[in-house]
């Protein structure tokens, strides 16, 4: 017990710590008591760790005010903090999918802020059907006659089961039978909407012959599913939509194509060997589904475009209801919308294509611009070393898994500091830093970075010792 006694007497006193100036710097920021009860709530836990002898020796002073700063940087982001994406991987799930158009978040401010015409026909000075404000824009757009948007991709597929299908057989092909990220399994989608899965041809290959074969008067919908996160290679076939169209036709059949990414121009160009949403359309199916935030480079959402049928039935579902939009997502899906009326622009007004599409040479030059950056705030005898070099960024989202896009960043290395613990740092400052570790370096992509990002990079390292 004494020797615990010795242990405590040498833990920092809270007084002490209070003074000092990094610590004191965030009594500004936030204020005195918050300071003082965090450094209060470290130190107690330390005591407990000390008595219950799971730690046998006092930190030192330097260690608890790190600690506490960090804790204090928590506490001042708050929830929901901004975040520098330097991973090159442009549809990042973990760090909210699609980064909205300049449009976007000016309608969605609007519509957050303020009253709005949601649901309000100013004309007619009656009741209007929030859908109006994006149907009329995705009709012309891509070529569709009518649309409906919902929460997200999988609400959309739900719905348009729902209300196409239920408890009729849905033809699937085997190799279609999928999970996209976070958890999205085409079974039980399928399950859950009352339709019957009926499984055709084999995991590789499956023809136009199996789904026929399968048809039968219980039939009611024909699902063909993009593998939108993986690819099947070698001895495979799958039926096209055109082909199934047919089929459907043949058989009265509606015909349902979960497609998920929502890429409204072809990139082919830029290696990304996804069909676009104006390819998908010449085979007209009967309903296609995407995702708002995915290639689409919008808000989350479901989008259906098809026939005029088969969205009247999905809106008069009343799934429909629980599954709607809200406002802001619709306001900032409209904003996105107009920025497609001009397909060539919309590259590069739309982060999303225009984060895919940029020119390598644009990228090697930012690449030096921070390398510089970087190196001339650290000095000549910093242990850490900067330098630029070429990195594989991705698309993401479950999108296009084999597209590598060809980009530029800055590798960061270090004989004192550990890269892992390097790579914490950054992600642990003021505005976190999200990095890639790449063969025991730090690579900070910056095909992915936005206005004022470098900036952030910048305090970020300059944090790390305490001049920022
Ligand atoms: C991503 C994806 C989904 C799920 O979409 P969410 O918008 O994330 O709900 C469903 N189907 C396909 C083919 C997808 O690529």
């Amino acid at each position: 017990m004494s020797d615990k006694k010795e242990i405590l007497r040498k833990l920092p006193k809270t007084d002490e710590m209070l003074q000092d100036e990094h610590l004191l710097f965030f009594t500004q920021k936030l204020s005195a008591r918050t300071v003082a009860d965090t450094v209060r709530n470290l130190v107690a836990d330390y005591r407990e760790k000390i008595l219950s002898g799971e730690i046998n020796e006092a930190p030192d002073k330097d260690t608890l005010i790190e600690e506490t700063v960090r804790t204090l940087r928590t506490l001042e982001r708050g929830g929901i903090c901004r975040v520098v994406n330097a991973t090159g991987i442009v549809l990042h799930t973990n760090l909210g999918r699609a980064v909205l158009s300049e449009r976007g978040v000016k309608a969605a401010d609007l519509a957050a802020s303020g009253y709005t015409n949601l649901e309000y026909d100013l004309e007619k000075g009656c009741r209007n059907s929030r859908q109006s404000h994006v149907e009329d824009l995705l009709t012309e757009i891509t070529g569709g006659e009518a649309a409906i948007v919902v929460n997200n991709n999988a609400a959309g597929v739900l719905l348009c089961l729902f209300a196409l299908a239920h408890g009729k057989n849905i033809l699937v092909s085997r190799g279609e039978l999928v999970e996209i990220g976070g958890g999205f399994r085409v079974p039980e989608i399928m399950e859950l909407s009352g339709g019957i899965l009926k499984e055709v041809g084999t995991t590789n290959r499956t023809r136009i012959s199996d789904y026929e074969k399968a048809i039968t008067e219980d039939t009611g919908a024909i699902l063909k599913v993009h593998k939108s996160n993986f690819k099947m290679v070698g001895f495979t076939e799958e039926a096209s939509l055109s082909e199934l169209r047919e089929l459907g036709d043949k058989y009265n059949l509606p015909v349902i194509y979960d497609y998920g990414g929502g890429l409204m121009t072809n990139l082919g160009n830029r290696g990304v060997r996804e069909q676009s949403l104006m390819e998908i359309m010449k085979a007209k199916p009967d309903v296609v589904l995407f995702s708002g935030d995915k290639l689409f480079g919008g808000p989350q959402a479901g989008i259906a475009v098809g026939t005029k049928e088969a969205i009247r039935k999905m809106s008069e579902h009343p799934l429909s209801r629980a599954l709607r939009l809200e406002k802001m997502t619709l306001a900032a899906l409209e904003g996105t919308l107009i920025d497609y009326l001009d397909m060539k622009s919309s590259i590069k007004m739309n982060p999303t294509l225009h984060m895919i599409t940029v020119e390598k040479d644009e990228l090697r030059l930012r690449a030096e611009h921070l390398k510089d950056m970087l190196t001339k705030a650290h000095g000549e005898n910093e242990e850490l070393a900067f330098s630029v070099t070429e990195v594989e960024d991705k698309i993401g989202g479950g999108a296009a898994p084999d597209a590598v896009l060809s980009g530029y960043g800055v590798v960061v290395t270090s004989d004192k500091t550990p890269i892992m613990t390097l790579e914490k740092e950054l992600r642990l400052s003021s505005v976190p830093i999200i990095t890639r570790i790449r063969e025991n370096a730090l690579v900070i992509s910056v095909r992915t970075l936005l206005k004022g990002d470098e900036e952030a990079i910048l305090c970020a390292f300059k944090e790390r010792l305490k001049t920022c």
